[in-house]
């Protein structure tokens, strides 16, 4: 029987992990197949008070890793497949194994959202992707297309100027969501061109088992043409991680969590943190505040039954 276990090994799980192992409550902490959360998919954070060069996404993760492990935070690899929050202690599932806790904390994070299409299905890992800095590299000398207009689908296209001829801005609209500072850069930079008011249909050539283009449509015309390309990237946004607790927790129409009073959730005893509860701010200080927030809610929870 564990006091506190922890899903997500992202900035929330794991300062939820050096609070609680702080407070001498020995958290367990789940690492998932998408480990670290989004930290590990990019490279320089340049917002992250403390490191005034900026420091590696990766890197940073690594340092709250051997933080938490310095205040006995366990840590255990593995894909939660079952949870009961029915009733206490709370049950859950990892494939054969079962973990019983007293508190859960539920920092599973955000994952990146897909457009839907089939041959975006069909191709992705074969020209399409949704993260620049693990697979920017594989597009040396070619021409991509960025999908988005936010921070995201900002970063992905400046990064990928590194290594392709040209960087396609494809967004749906005519103006940028992306902060002021980003859209600056992306101005600046002469290997990228904006293709404004269209979307993606289809990529092609799923036949070919490659990315050779990709059909899009006119917002506001309809029209539809080819551009041709030799990769796509999707930064349209992320999906809260949240399909494990659908029917036990309240969420938000799209399936955010909802936190009161701190990070608590409408069943006591468990408490969420960072992007899995967070569709507005979305950084990695915040969702490292909210990880504070929920370890101290677990305390005092945990403190109040005896
Ligand atoms: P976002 O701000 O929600 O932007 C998503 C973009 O994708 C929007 O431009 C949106 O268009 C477009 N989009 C959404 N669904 C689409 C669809 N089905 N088809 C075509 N386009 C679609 O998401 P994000 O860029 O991932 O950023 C999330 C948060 O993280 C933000 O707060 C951002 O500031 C932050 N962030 C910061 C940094 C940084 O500081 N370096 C880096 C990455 C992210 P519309 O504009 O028309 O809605």
């Amino acid at each position: 029987m564990r006091n506190v276990v922890i899903i997500g090994s992202g900035p929330a799980g794991l300062t939820a992990a050096i609070y609680s192992g702080r407070a001498n409550l020995q958290p367990l902490l789940i690492r998932g197949v998408e480990a670290g959360g989004q930290l590990t998919l990019t490279t320089l954070v340049e917002n992250f008070p403390g490191f005034p060069k900026g420091v590696q996404g990766p890197d940073l993760i690594e340092m709250m890793q051997k933080q938490a492990a310095e205040f006995g935070a366990e840590f255990k690899e593995g894909n939660v497949t079952r949870v009961d929050l029915s009733r206490r202690p709370f049950a859950l599932e990892l494939g054969e194994k079962r973990v019983e806790t007293r508190t859960l904390i539920i920092a599973s994070g955000a994952s990146a959202r897909l457009l839907g299409l089939e041959s975006e299905r069909k191709l992705l890992g074969h020209g399409v992707s949704t993260c620049a800095t693990c697979d920017g590299y594989f597009f040396r000398n070619k021409e991509v297309v960025v999908v988005g207009g936010g921070d995201t689908a900002a970063e992905d296209a400046l990064f990928l100027t590194r290594y392709a001829t040209q960087v396609n801005m494809v967004h749906r609209r005519d103006q940028l969501r992306a902060s002021k500072i980003m859209q600056d850069r992306l101005r600046r930079n002469e290997k990228i061109k904006f293709v404004w008011n269209s979307v993606p249909t289809d990529i092609l050539d799923p036949a070919k088992g490659e990315v050779t283009g990709v059909k899009l449509r006119d917002t506001k015309t309809g029209d539809e043409t080819v551009k041709a390309c030799d990769g796509v990237f999707i930064g349209i946004g992320h999906s809260p991680n949240t399909r494990l607790f659908a029917g036990q927790l309240e969420m938000n129409e799209v399936g955010y969590i909802v936190t009161r009073g701190g990070a608590k959730t409408n069943v006591a005893g468990v408490f969420a943190a960072g992007d899995v509860q967070d569709p507005v701010y979305r950084q990695a200080i915040t969702a490292a505040g909210s990880g504070c927030m929920a370890a101290m809610d677990a305390e005092r929870f945990l403190e109040a039954e005896h």
